[in-house]
């Protein structure tokens, strides 16, 4: 899967359809919220996607107006706050908040969309013009259309045709641990810094946010603020799809003798709790580097082994496997108390990171032939990263 953005721009008639357009996702989700809430206290049980779907027609009945928009992003959004609920119930996201006026404006559609080369077309809509760089290659199968203080624009998603990957047979294994102070560690001993020109826009974009809660409501210099807010907000979002496109690439190619790359399987739930800004950046950042990282290792013929939440990365020694519980976040170098092994931090991390991965996959796919041992991987990982450090330093 492939995402594509592009800035759109609707002409007059089209900016009014897509604001009620905007306006019917938001109020039918909502609604959705109100009715499961009504039901779940009347019967103990909540609206199935299906079931929310299938209201829809009444609702149209009663609301002529929602008849006036592309009816899929109804559907569509139904089928989102389903997804929402079911993430609440297995206890890997929060209830399902009402949506505002104020927040992103957005709906998605999938069959009668098409991409040409100056337009988009959209059901009700007709043609609206773009602007973007070179089209991925795959067939468009999402369109997502949003709307912020910038500008109207789509996103959409591509289905390049790949097939579900065949669990190859394991060689080699590179690992690879993410952090605040470096972006990336690798398990050979390679780190990527994170990149200045993103904390410097983080930076700004605190200052410029304790200035709009400064300001008069109803000022027009606010307004103002606002406007520059949503356009940092965008810089960085493209910074981090550039800086993270780069990383991803530029490991890849340094796993040429590698079939499977060991990542941490990020904690969604702790992530969305986390208010800190830099975490909460760093962590939209790393979500999208390990997507990159998968779709392009799966078009190298690589694969993407996840490692689980809870495994002790960090305070594990990787010589001796024994676990340093005293170990704290402020501690980039130690000493480990059983095998007097000196670590550094993070690339400590990122060789448990490969072994634990290939463990994981042996336990996993243990039957068959097999060409390789599990000892002589995990001894692979460990004599790949007596290499130095070398930090690769990406230009960006
Ligand atoms: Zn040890």
């Amino acid at each position: 899967m492939k995402g594509y953005n592009i800035k759109i721009y609707p002409n007059k008639e089209q900016k009014i359809l897509l604001d009620k357009n905007f306006g019917a996702v938001r109020w039918t989700y909502n609604t959705m919220i109100i009715v499961n809430q009504k039901k779940y206290h009347r019967t103990g049980k909540g609206l199935s996607g299906y079931d929310m779907q299938s209201y829809l027609p009444k609702l149209k009945k009663q609301y002529k107006w929602l008849a006036e928009v592309n009816s899929q992003s109804l559907q569509i959004a139904c089928q989102q706050l389903d997804k929402g609920y079911t993430k609440f119930f297995k206890k890997q996201g929060g209830y399902p908040k009402f949506k505002k006026k104020n927040s992103k404006n957005s709906f998605s559609c999938i069959t009668n969309c098409q991409l040409l080369e100056k337009h988009i077309k959209l059901p009700k809509l007709g043609l609206v013009k773009f602007r973007g760089g070179t089209k991925p290659q795959g067939v468009p199968k999402t369109f997502t259309i949003s709307k912020d203080a910038t500008g109207y624009y789509a996103s959409i998603i591509f289905d390049n045709g790949k097939q579900e990957i065949k669990m190859q047979e394991i060689n080699n294994v590179i690992g690879i641990d993410v952090g605040i102070k470096d972006f990336a560690t690798l398990s050979n001993g390679v780190v990527i810094p994170n990149q200045k020109f993103l904390l410097q826009s983080q930076k700004r974009l605190k200052k410029l946010q304790q200035k709009f809660s400064r300001q008069e409501k109803t000022s027009k210099k606010r307004q103002q603020t606002k406007i520059l807010i949503a356009r940092l907000h965008k810089k960085i979002a493209n910074q981090r799809k550039d800086f993270n496109h780069k990383t991803s690439k530029a490991i890849l190619n340094l796993c040429e003798n590698q079939t499977h790359i060991g990542v941490e399987n990020l904690n969604i739930q702790g992530m969305m709790t986390n208010h800190k800004l830099a975490k909460s950046i760093a962590d939209v950042a790393w979500s999208q580097f390990l997507n990159f990282l998968e779709y392009k290792s799966a078009e190298a013929g690589k694969y993407v082994l996840k490692v689980g939440t809870f495994f002790p990365s960090s305070k594990t020694c990787s010589s001796c496997g024994v676990v340093n519980k005293s170990l704290t976040l402020a501690m980039r170098v130690w000493e480990c108390s059983m095998c007097k092994v000196k670590h550094n931090r993070d690339k400590n991390a990122s060789i448990n990171i490969a072994m634990e991965s290939v463990k994981n996959w042996f336990s996993k796919y243990q039957s068959g032939e097999k060409t390789v041992s599990l000892e002589m991987i995990l001894k692979n990982i460990k004599s790949s990263s007596l290499v130095e450090a070398n930090k690769l330093y990406l230009k960006v």
